[in-house]
């Protein structure tokens, strides 16, 4: 029987509203059809870099609102827009940026060396920090970075107390966007002799790193975390938390219970090189939403002297400034890093070809056989990759990103990147005004 009342009639109607019969099914769309069937010839589920590829409430749902009478422009040419940046304030040596726009941790292991160095020279060129990742520090790293945030992972895989000495902050991570509530993820393509000895794994095995810390096991046990991190250097060097953003106002407040100087939001649009497909579109909550929480759980309980660092699918200057005027002191980026390194430029079509995809559609980080030489431990990819130029390119994207921020700023008569406020923003839908409480464009009232 139909739900139509019986059979027949159900036919009936069905042929009348799609008389071609070939409309397409909403709910079993052709991806899905191929995902299921995919599934159930693998047996099990699928994996992918890159980030989600969900039409998420974003950015775009917010419009920035430049200068008229009501306030006066700044002119570009002449007067000043300040981009500089202090993180950790509390700290005996914050960081001090010439840009509020920061580099991601990325292992070594996700990423190849070259790619490594190339992040860490391009963030030094403009005056800003980067960051480690699974797997440990690598000399060339630091000697390519002046400012490097060491990250402390659940995995523990080449962390030292060598290496937390010569950092210039420390990041206890809790979790990142991509896929909340999970550990990272190396297939084992990617696990070299290299790779395996810095980890201390056998070589050419996946390798799941765990979700937990070992030595900590709460909010309470973290703040016992915090100071040992701080005694081991001297109570000098910030120690930021990273969270994933999922239930942000009580992670965030009980980050700074534990004593966090800065906390990191990684919002659901934040990337990956290797997750479950189905994590990066139904765990967490967007970027957009997680600033906001962030900021309200901040000021809730008057932590001024703690600042927030927002990421998560940031692209261009108008998405920095959209995060600084909703609380962020700063935002880092990840995958745009690494499209301004040259991931998914159209160039060696045969390789993306072997990968099932092209350029400018490839999330295959996971595979180990990145065509230009980015998530790679291959010698020959990697050498597809020119430390030099792949630098350059990075401290041009990240020099740009300030430039249009300070664009957006002058545009609305602000001269410094602090002064960013709420009030230069309106939301374009009326989910984007729910979710943000920014009034919705085209609902102001006279007083
Ligand atoms: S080009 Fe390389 S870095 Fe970019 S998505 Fe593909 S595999 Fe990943």
């Amino acid at each position: 029987m139909s739900a139509h009342g019986n059979g027949v009639a159900g036919v009936a109607t069905a042929a009348a509203t799609d008389p071609t019969g070939t409309s397409p099914n909403h709910l079993f769309t052709p991806w899905v059809i191929g995902d299921i069937q995919e599934k159930a010839r693998l047996g099990r589920y699928r994996l992918r870099g890159f980030g989600s590829r969900a039409d998420l409430p974003s950015l775009d749902d917010l419009t920035i609102l430049p200068a008229g009478l009501s306030r006066m422009a700044l002119e570009g040419y002449r007067e000043e827009c300040d981009t500089r940046t202090v993180l950790g304030t509390r700290a005996g040596s914050p960081l001090e940026l010439a840009i509020p726009i920061t580099v991601a941790g990325m292992s070594y292991g996700a990423l190849s060396l070259t790619a490594k160095v190339a992040l860490g020279r391009g963030a030094t060129l403009v005056g800003t920090s980067t960051t480690t990742g699974d797997g440990g520090m690598l000399d060339e790293e630091r000697e390519a970075s002046r400012l490097l945030v060491y990250q402390c992972l659940p995995s523990r895989y080449g962390f030292t107390a060598r290496d937390l000495r010569r950092a210039d902050a420390v990041e206890v991570v809790v979790g990142q966007g991509a896929k909340p509530g999970t550990g990272g993820l190396l297939l084992g393509s990617k696990m070299s002799e290299t790779i395996a000895h810095a980890r201390d794994l056998p070589a050419g095995i996946d390798q799941r790193s765990p979700v937990r810390h070992p030595d900590w096991l709460g909010p309470d046990d973290l703040v016992l975390k915090i100071e040992e991190l701080r005694e081991a250097t001297g109570y000098r060097i910030p120690v930021f938390v990273k969270l994933g953003a999922s239930r942000v106002v009580d992670d965030v407040r009980l980050a700074v219970k534990a004593g966090a100087d800065v906390v990191v939001v990684d919002g659901m649009q934040g990337g990956t090189g290797a997750s479950p497909d189905l994590l990066m579109d139904h765990t967490g909550i967007p970027t957009v939403a997680a600033v906001v929480e962030a900021r309200r759980a901040l000021d809730a309980i008057g932590a001024d002297d703690v600042q927030l660092v927002v990421s998560g699918g940031v692209r261009h200057g108008a998405d920095v400034f959209k995060l600084l005027a909703l609380g962020a002191d700063a935002v880092s980026i990840g995958t745009a890093a690494l499209v301004a390194l040259d991931c998914n430029r159209p160039v060696h079509p045969e390789d993306y070809a072997a990968l099932g995809t092209v350029a400018g559609a490839c999330h295959h980080c996971h595979t180990g056989r990145c065509p230009v030489g980015i998530a790679t431990q291959d010698p020959d990819l990697e050498s597809r990759l020119d430390v030099d130029e792949g630098a350059e390119r990075v401290a041009n994207y990240l020099g740009t990103l300030a430039m249009e921020v300070q664009m957006f700023a002058r545009a609305c008569g602000k001269s410094s990147v602090r002064s960013l406020a709420r009030e230069d923003l309106a939301a374009l839908t009326p989910a984007a005004s729910a979710m943000t409480g920014l009034p919705l464009a085209g609902t102001a009232i006279p007083t």
